[in-house]
């Protein structure tokens, strides 16, 4: 099964997809993730990816595709994956048509004010990934993650002008995605009054919106 995960930057979709791996047995691939991988190797693609990601913009499609492509074809994506930060514009969606089968399309609707609260105080484990908040979900022990006890860190680019910058280039670019996967009968859609539900909880409804489909 190939899940789609779109939504603006904070709406949770790397939060859910790392609960969902786990649940349905197949890998959470994250191109933001992949993209900071390539950053910190030092790499000719991550030097110049660099550029985009510290003022807040995409990845020219082909780049981003080549990432992608690396990635989905290892083995343990033989029975499907989840997508987090992939497609983010239209013609990224016909690209991946021509490597994958989407299944479902899952959006998360989350009004601006939640996002910038969200992402100015996110704190992220730097061993794996996990995601904590300085004022809604701090971890036990500052600065050290309550599961593996690795280091916490802020992403660079959530800074307030970057997440601006990142919020405008979702409206003008990912957000006609919508409609493209809503022509195509893919999309269900996930209400934002459950956003302050503990993740598990809107973890397990998005697994229902799965499971129906
Ligand atoms: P994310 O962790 O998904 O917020 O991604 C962080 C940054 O990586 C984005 O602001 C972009 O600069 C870049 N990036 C990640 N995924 C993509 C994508 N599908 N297309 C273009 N750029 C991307």
């Amino acid at each position: 099964m190939i899940i789609v995960f779109l939504g603006p930057p904070g709406s949770g979709k790397g939060t859910y997809a790392s609960i969902l791996t786990k649940k349905l047995g197949i890998p959470h691939i994250s191109t933001g993730d992949l993209v900071r991988d390539e950053i910190k190797a030092g790499t000719k693609l991550g030097k110049e990816a660099a550029e985009y990601v510290n003022r807040g913009e995409l990845i020219p499609d082909e780049k981003i595709l080549e990432i992608l492509k690396n990635r989905v074809l290892k083995p343990d994506c033989a029975k499907g994956f989840i997508l987090d930060g992939y497609p983010r514009t239209v013609n990224q969606a016909e690209d991946l048509n021509k490597i994958a089968k989407v299944d479902i399309v899952v959006n998360l609707n989350v009004p601006d004010e939640v996002i910038i609260e969200r992402l100015a105080y996110r704190l992220i484990c730097r061993n794996c990934g996990a995601i904590y908040n300085e004022k809604t979900l701090k971890p036990k022990k500052p600065g050290v993650c309550d599961i593996c006890g690795g280091p916490l860190y802020k992403r660079e680019d959530d800074e307030p002008e970057v997440i601006k910058e990142r919020l405008n280039v979702y409206r003008e670019k990912t957000q006609p995605l919508i409609d493209f996967y809503k022509k195509r009968g893919l999309l269900v859609e996930v209400k934002t009054e459950k956003f302050n539900a503990p993740p598990e909880e809107v973890a397990n409804e998005i697994l229902n919106l799965i499971n129906k489909k």
